[in-house]
């Protein structure tokens, strides 16, 4: 990994600085490189598509371990640099492309993938997004997110991070922190400071594909009106008020509870019985 005066060293010599808005903050604190690929597992078995080498902070620890790596860079300049570095990897292929534009799956690759990646702040939702709809190609995910993000994705109901984004999230995956990293350990540092999450994707969502469309337009639904009550939220979807108490009984759901209370489960058995309903 290089240090912090390589580094600058290096952006001097081709008269380069970070982009901002292509959130170029680089690692240079060992420690947490070292955790990082420990707590990524890789096996000489593992394709890995890294997102955002950069100067290869992760890329070249990842080559020794893994089978193959794809390392796909937006930034032409840095891309370019990278593969002069890591030339000697046979196991590498360095990709200049957004990976929001890079197809899965890989041409000739029928493993799944395992993602890593120290991900710009920028493109946390795009590309939780991405790994959504890519979610057949993927094994499991190990990347860097801003503390905030990812207090939101692993909240639990009734707390003031919990919301749609969780529940979106935890339909298709599991989700965990796996240690804080400090904004002082990249280079030039962020405003905030990291976490390093992992995510196994699941094989079988937690909601049936014939209920999410329903599932998540209830859940975006009571969550734009988090400051109501379950009932008063739900009015506006369903205006039958005397239908909506009726159901809330039934599934032991407190009218007057706030919809950020509300677990997966309770938004599951409610979007079944809007579903009767409706087709009534
Ligand atoms: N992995 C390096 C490290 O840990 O030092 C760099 C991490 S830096 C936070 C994010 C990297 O992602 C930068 O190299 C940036 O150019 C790249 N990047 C930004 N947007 C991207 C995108 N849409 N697709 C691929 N790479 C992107």
């Amino acid at each position: 990994m290089l240090s912090l005066s390589e580094l600058t060293k290096i952006f001097h010599s081709y008269n380069l600085s970070p982009k901002k808005i292509l959130g170029q903050h680089f690692l240079i604190d060992k420690n947490i490189q070292k955790k990082i690929i420990a707590s990524c597992q890789i096996t000489d078995e593992d394709i890995v598509l890294e997102i955002g080498p950069g100067l290869g902070a992760l890329t070249e620890e990842i080559c020794k371990e893994a089978k193959f790596v794809y390392a796909v860079e937006k930034d032409s300049v840095l891309s370019a640099l990278l593969k002069e570095r890591l030339k000697s990897f046979k196991n590498l292929k360095i990709i200049n492309s957004d990976i929001l534009n890079f197809p899965l799956p890989i041409k000739d690759c029928s493993a799944k993938l395992k993602l890593i990646g120290n991900l710009p702040y920028y493109l946390s939702t795009a590309f939780l997004k991405y790994l959504i709809e890519n979610r057949k190609y993927i094994n499991s995910v190990y990347i860097s997110l801003q503390k905030e993000f990812a207090q939101r994705i692993i909240a639990k109901p009734g707390k003031k991070d919990y919301g749609a984004l969780t529940i979106f999230i935890n339909v298709y995956a599991n989700a965990e922190i796996l240690f804080p990293i400090k904004k002082t350990c990249f280079y030039p540092p962020p405003k905030v400071d990291s976490c390093f999450m992992k995510f196994e994707m699941l094989t079988q969502p937690k909601v049936e594909e014939k209920e999410r469309e329903n599932f998540f337009e209830i859940v975006r639904f009571v969550f734009q009106k988090r400051r109501k009550t379950v009932l008063n939220s739900l009015l506006g979807k369903f205006p039958d008020k005397e239908k909506i108490k009726e159901i809330l009984e039934r599934l032991n759901i407190d009218s007057w509870r706030r919809p950020e209370t509300l677990s997966m489960d309770d938004f599951l058995s409610l979007t079944k019985f809007f579903k009767i309903i409706a087709q009534k």
